[in-house]
């Protein structure tokens, strides 16, 4: 038994039921690709192999590899990639995947803001994430988790929460309850480059002080009057912004 690694979220299933349920909700086909980042020792990877046409395998933990490359050995159209994934050039990437991943929790925000990056090359995302990460990636705004992770999250995906897990089919067991969603990426929703540029400035300017009036933080950047004729008012916090209400003060930019 290696000894796991608490740095790099390792935390691992073992429980052949939620393995089922995963791949029941996914439904992995025969002519598809798939990307999984943190495989593990492969506890999902093979069962989703033997369904689909071809499988990448990110995992940063190189003990791990060994153990990787002797449950697919021999088989084709794996590659299994020692690499961190915020590192990882998804530019190699021609065909359009579907990813899926247990995430290390620690990095799971930054994982999820690298993939909006990629989403036009993404078929869809499931990830198992910290329960109250996905609140706070499907919160609405008039919340107090509503921020600029929903935000960004919400305006390239359409997001699912599709289940809730207990930390018993983990080992070892993580110290917070899990939750699975799937993200189904959009038709872009920005007109052009600049807009999409905008809007990631905005949120970001806003949120930064979630507590100031958006006035306050826009008006370096932008005259007021544009959120008058756009029925914004100007004395809210950013936390009362929808996320179409940010696409149109970032496209009248
Ligand atoms: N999918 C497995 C393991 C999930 S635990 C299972 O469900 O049992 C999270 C996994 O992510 C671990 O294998 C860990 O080594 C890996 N990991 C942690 N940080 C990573 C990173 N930056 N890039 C890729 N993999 C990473």
């Amino acid at each position: 038994m290696i000894q796991l690694k608490k740095r790099l979220g390792q935390h691992f299933l073992h429980d052949k039921n939620i393995i089922n349920k995963i791949l029941k909700h996914v439904k992995p086909e025969k002519n598809q690709h798939f990307l999984e980042i943190g495989p593990g020792n492969g506890i999902l990877s093979k069962p989703l192999y033997n369904k689909i046409k071809s499988l990448i395998l990110i995992e940063k933990d190189k003990k791990l590899i060994p153990i990787l490359d002797q449950v697919f050995y021999n088989q084709k159209n794996i590659n299994i990639y020692n690499k961190d994934i915020l590192k990882y050039n998804f530019e190699n990437i021609s065909k359009k995947i579907r990813i899926i991943g247990n995430l290390p929790y620690n990095i799971s925000t930054e994982i999820l803001f690298k993939i909006l990056n990629i989403s036009e090359k993404i078929i869809d995302v499931h990830f198992m994430l910290q329960k109250e990460v996905v609140d706070r990636i499907i919160a609405k705004p008039n919340s107090k988790i509503y921020g600029r992770l929903s935000v960004m999250c919400q305006v390239y995906f359409n997001i699912e929460k599709l289940f809730e897990i207990s930390p018993n089919v983990f080992y070892p067991k993580p110290k917070v309850q899990s939750a699975y969603i799937k993200m189904i990426p959009y038709q872009t929703r920005f007109h052009n480059n600049k807009h999409e540029k905008m809007f990631y400035d905005i949120v970001k300017t806003t949120f930064e002080s979630r507590r100031k009036m958006i006035k306050s933080t826009l008006k370096d950047k932008m005259d007021l009057k544009i959120l008058e004729k756009l029925n914004i008012n100007p004395n809210q916090r950013p936390e009362k912004i929808s996320v179409d209400d940010f696409l149109n003060i970032s496209k009248a930019l």
